[in-house]
C-alpha cells in the first residue's frame, strides 16, 4: 500500500472492521480508504483516493451546520497538536444528505517521530438496525411514506396523540417543529418532478440523522415535514434543535444531472401547552413556520 506505510496484516484488519477508516497526508489528501468508509459515505475508494477530504467531498460540518474544513478540521488539529481527539460531526454522503458520525482522529508519525499525516476513524451514529426495523414496522402499519422512507401523516398524527397522552398523564413535555421547504415549486418547475422527489428524499434523510434517537420525523404532506421533539428539557431546548435541522438541510446536496443543488426550509417550533390538542399545536407550529417565510425564509421561529 504505497504512501501509507501499512503492512498487509494491518491492511487486512482495517478492511474487515465495521468503522470507516481513512488516512490523509499533511495536506489532507486521502491516501487510504477502507471498505466500511465506502459503506458509510457511499464513495468508492477510486472516487476519493488522492482527493482533498473537504471541498464537496466529506466536508464535515458541526451541529450548527458550520463547515469545519478551513478553520476547525479535526484532522488538521490532530496534525498540528500531535494529539488524538474525538468529535461528533455531520459528514456529507455521496447521495447528498448529511450523516451523523462520531469521529476519532490521530496524527500518523514517520519512524523519526515527525507527523506525516493523520487517520480518521468514523462511525455512523444513526441507529441503523433500529431504523431498518422501524421502516418495516411503519410499512406494516401503513404509516410509511414510500418516497422518503419516513413516517407519513398518519404516523405523525399517531405519534402526536401518543405524545399528548404522555404529557397529560405523565407530565412529559414535548415540542413540535413544522418544516416547509422553500420555493419547492420552483425546483419542480426548473428541474422536474423527479429532482423534486430527490429533494424530499434528501431532506427526509438529513432530518432522520439530525434528530435525537427519542425524536421522530415524518412527512406531513407535499414538501412539509413535522418533527416531534420528545423528552424536551424546557422550552429553551427547542430552538437549538430546530436550528440544527435548518442548518443541516441547507448543507445537504441534491444530485441533478450535472452537479448538485441545495434547498432551504422555513421552520416553526412550539412546545406543548396544557390545553393543547393535536390540531392546536400543529396550527401554532404552522403559523410560526409561516412567520419564518414572511421574514425571509431559511429561518427558525419559535415561541
Ligand atoms: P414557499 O417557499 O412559500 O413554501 O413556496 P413553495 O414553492 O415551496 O410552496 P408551494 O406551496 O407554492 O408549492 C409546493 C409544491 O410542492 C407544489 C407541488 O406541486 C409540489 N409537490 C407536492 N408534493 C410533491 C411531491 O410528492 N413531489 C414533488 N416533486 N412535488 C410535490
Ligand atoms: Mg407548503
Ligand atoms: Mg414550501
Amino acid at each position: 500500500m504505497p504512501g501509507t506505510g501499512m503492512g498487509d496484516v494491518y491492511r487486512d484488519i482495517l478492511e474487515h472492521i465495521l468503522d470507516g477508516v481513512y488516512f490523509t497526508d499533511l495536506e489532507r489528501h486521502i491516501t487510504y480508504w477502507n471498505e466500511a468508509a465506502e459503506h458509510v459515505t457511499g464513495y468508492a475508494r477510486g472516487e476519493v483516493l488522492g482527493r482533498w477530504c473537504g471541498g464537496g467531498l466529506l466536508s464535515h460540518v458541526d451541529p450548527e451546520g458550520r463547515s469545519l474544513c478551513r478553520t476547525a478540521c479535526p484532522l488538521a488539529a490532530a496534525m498540528r497538536d500531535g494529539t488524538a481527539l474525538e468529535a461528533d460531526v455531520y459528514m456529507h454522503h455521496k447521495a447528498g444528505h448529511r450523516v451523523p458520525v462520531h469521529v476519532r482522529v490521530a496524527p500518523i508519525r514517520g519512524e523519526d517521530g515527525v507527523v506525516t499525516g493523520a487517520v480518521e476513524i468514523f462511525r455512523d451514529s444513526t441507529p441503523l438496525v433500529e431504523r431498518d426495523a422501524a421502516i418495516e414496522r411503519l410499512q406494516d402499519e401503513a404509516e410509511l411514506c414510500p418516497t422518503t422512507k419516513v413516517g407519513n401523516r398518519r404516523y405523525v398524527e399517531a405519534r402526536l396523540e401518543a405524545s399528548l397522552d404522555a404529557f397529560r398523564h405523565r407530565g412529559r413535555p414535548f415540542g413540535v417543529l413544522f418544516i416547509d421547504i422553500d420555493h419547492f415549486k420552483a425546483v419542480n418547475d426548473t428541474y422536474g418532478h423527479d429532482v423534486g422527489d430527490n429533494v424530499l428524499r434528501t431532506v427526509a434523510a438529513t432530518l432522520t440523522g439530525s434528530v435525537r434517537a427519542e425524536d421522530c420525523a415524518g412527512r406531513w404532506g407535499g414538501e412539509e415535514f413535522v418533527v416531534l421533539l420528545r423528552r424536551l428539557d424546557g422550552a429553551q431546548a427547542l430552538a437549538p434543535l430546530a436550528e440544527r435541522c435548518r442548518a443541516l438541510i441547507e448543507r445537504s446536496d441534491i444530485p441533478i444531472e450535472h452537479g448538485t443543488i441545495t434547498v432551504t426550509a422555513s421552520i416553526g417550533g412550539t412546545c406543548v401547552r396544557d390545553d393543547d390538542t393535536a390540531e392546536s399545536i400543529l396550527k401554532r407550529a404552522d403559523a410560526l413556520m409561516y412567520r419564518s417565510k414572511q421574514e425571509g425564509r431559511n429561518r427558525v421561529t419559535v415561541d
